[in-house]
C-alpha cells in the first residue's frame, strides 16, 4: 500500500475517534485507492483523499416530538452531505436506535463511489436518526417525521440534496417527510425520492435495489461462463432489498432456498420461487419481528432454524448453494460466517445490504471464491433509480415499468463492466470486482474535483 494512502487511514481515525465503522469503509475503500494514487501523484499534492474523508458539511440537530402518551421525546437527527463534485448530494435516512455520526459517515462515504458509479449526475450524502419506528404508532411516526423534516428542510432542495429511504424509512416514512417538507416551502418539488406512485413517485423504485443486485450477479456468473437458471441461491434479508431479489431470481429462473429476519432463518427445499411465496414475503415485511416463524407455519415443508444466520445452511441440511447474497445490515457476515460459505464450495458472492461483509471476511472471500461483487455496485439500482425519480418529477411527467427496468438492466450492466474492466487494469483481474468498483467510483469523482479546483 501506498504511504500516501496508509497515512489518509490513519488521520481519518484520529479525526473521527470511535467511528469504527466509517473507519472500515474508509479503509476498504482507499487500501483499492493504492494503484490509481501512485499513477497520479497530482492527488496527493492536492490533498484530495484528505478532502475525500472530509464531509463538505454535516448537521446534527434536535428533534422533538409528542408520543401518544403525551410525553416530549427527544432524538438526534444527522444529514452528512459528503460529496457534491458529480452532482447534489444524494441518499437515504436510515431511522434506527444504532444511528450515531459513525453509521451516518459510513453510509455517506460508501453513497459518494456508489452514486459515481450509475454514471448519473449525483453526489453522496446520508442521514438519519437514533429514532426507532418499530413499536410506534402511526401518529407518532407522523409526528417523529413532521418534526425531522422542520429542521431538515432548510439544507435540503431538488439540485442541493435529496434524500431517500433506507432502513426504518419506508414509503410511508417518505410521504410524511413529503408532506411536511411541501407545507413549509408551499410548493411541489421532487426533493424527496421513493415517493408514492400518486405524488411523483417512480413506477419500480421498490423492487429496484433487488432488481439491480440480481442483474449485477447475473453479469458475475455470465463472465464466468455461468448463468442463473437452475443456480440454489442464498439471501439473508427479508426488507425491500431482499423481496426485490427474490421477485427477480424467481423470474431468471433461479432457486432461492432461504432467507432471514430477526427470528432466524428459514430454509425451503421446494424453492421461495412461487408468486404466492414471494408475495408472502412482501406481506411479512411489514409485520415485525416475527418473520421466518410464520413462513414455516404456511408452507410446511420449509424448515425454520430460530436465532441464527443462512451462512451455514449447507453444513445444517446438506445442500448445494452456488451464490449467496446477504441483503440484511452491516457486518451481517463475520469471519466465522465466511468460513462456512468458502467451506461449502459456494463460488460466488454478491452484497446487496450496504457493507454487510467485516473487512477480514471480505478479504478472506476474495482470496477463495470465484468472484464477489461489493454492495456499492450491485446495490446501486436503487439510488440510480432514485436518480431517474429526479428526472421524472423534474420533466413533469411519468415513465412506466418498461422504461425504468429497460434503463435499470443497461445501468446495472454498465455498472458492472466499469469494475471488471478497473479490475482488470488495476489488478490483472475480471473478477477484482471489490477494488474495481471502488476505483471506477474514485476515477469519476477524483476527475471532477480536480477539475473544479479547491473545495
Ligand atoms: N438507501 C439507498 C442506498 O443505500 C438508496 C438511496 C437513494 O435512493 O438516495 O443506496
Amino acid at each position: 500500500m501506498s504511504n500516501y494512502v496508509e497515512r489518509v487511514i490513519e488521520l481519518c481515525k484520529q479525526n473521527n475517534p470511535g467511528e469504527v465503522e466509517f473507519h472500515q469503509t474508509v479503509e476498504e475503500v482507499l487500501t483499492s485507492l493504492a494503484p490509481v494514487c501512485d499513477k497520479h501523484p497530482e492527488y496527493e499534492a492536492a490533498s484530495l483523499l484528505e478532502r475525500l474523508v472530509e464531509p463538505e458539511r454535516g448537521i446534527t440537530f434536535r428533534v422533538v416530538w409528542v408520543d401518544d402518551a403525551g410525553k416530549v421525546q427527544v432524538n438526534k437527527g444527522y444529514r452528512y452531505q459528503f460529496n457534491s463534485a458529480i452532482g447534489p448530494y444524494k441518499g437515504g435516512l436510515r431511522f434506527a436506535p444504532n444511528v450515531y455520526p459513525g453509521i451516518i459517515k459510513f453510509l455517506g462515504f460508501e453513497q459518494i463511489f456508489k452514486n459515481s458509479l450509475t454514471g448519473l449526475p449525483i453526489g453522496g450524502g446520508k442521514g438519519g436518526s437514533d429514532f426507532d419506528p418499530n413499536g410506534k404508532s402511526d401518529a407518532e411516526v407522523m409526528r417523529f417525521c413532521q418534526a425531522f423534516m422542520t429542521e431538515l428542510y432548510r439544507h435540503i432542495g431538488p439540485n442541493t440534496d435529496v434524500p431517500a429511504g433506507d432502513l426504518g424509512v419506508g414509503a410511508r416514512e417518505i410521504g410524511y417527510l413529503f408532506g411536511q417538507y411541501k407545507r413549509i416551502v408551499d410548493r411541489y418539488e421532487g426533493v424527496l425520492t421513493g415517493k408514492g406512485i400518486p405524488y411523483g413517485g417512480l413506477l419500480g423504485r421498490s423492487e429496484a435495489t433487488g432488481f439491480g443486485i440480481v442483474w449485477y450477479a447475473e453479469e458475475m456468473l455470465k463472465a464466468n461462463g455461468e448463468d442463473m437458471k437452475g443456480k440454489n441461491v442464498v439471501i439473508s434479508g427479508f426488507g425491500n432489498v431482499a423481496w426485490g431479489a427474490a421477485w427477480k431470481l424467481q423470474q431468471l429462473g433461479a432457486n432461492l432456498l432461504a432467507f432471514s429476519g430477526p427470528d432466524g432463518y428459514i430454509y425451503d427445499p421446494d424453492g421461495i420461487n412461487t408468486d404466492e411465496k414471494i408475495a408472502y414475503m412482501l406481506e411479512l415485511r411489514g409485520s415485525g419481528k416475527n418473520i421466518c416463524a410464520p413462513y414455516a407455519e404456511k408452507f410446511p415443508n420449509a424448515k425454520f432454524t430460530a436465532g441464527k444466520k443462512p451462512w451455514g445452511v449447507c453444513q445444517d441440511f446438506d445442500v448445494k448453494v452456488d451464490l449467496f447474497i446477504p441483503c440484511a445490515m452491516q457486518n451481517d457476515v463475520r469471519m466465522e460466517d465466511a468460513e462456512k460459505i468458502v467451506e461449502s464450495g459456494c463460488k460466488f458472492y454478491c452484497e446487496g445490504a450496504n457493507m454487510p461483509t467485516t473487512n477480514d471476511a471480505l478479504v478472506y472471500l476474495m482470496d477463495k471464491m470465484t468472484a464477489v461483487g461489493p454492495a456499492k455496485a450491485a446495490n446501486a439500482g436503487g439510488v440510480a433509480c432514485s436518480c431517474i425519480e429526479m428526472g421524472q418529477n423534474a420533466g413533469h411527467t411519468v415513465f412506466q415499468h418498461e422504461d425504468v427496468y429497460e434503463q435499470l438492466h443497461q445501468i446495472m450492466t454498465n455498472i458492472y463492466n466499469a469494475c471488471a474492466n478497473a479490475g482488470e487494469t488495476y489488478y490483472g483481474n475480471k473478477n477484482a470486482l471489490v477494488q474495481g468498483a471502488n476505483i471506477a467510483g474514485f476515477e469519476r469523482v477524483a476527475e471532477a474535483m480536480m477539475a473544479q479546483g479547491l473545495c
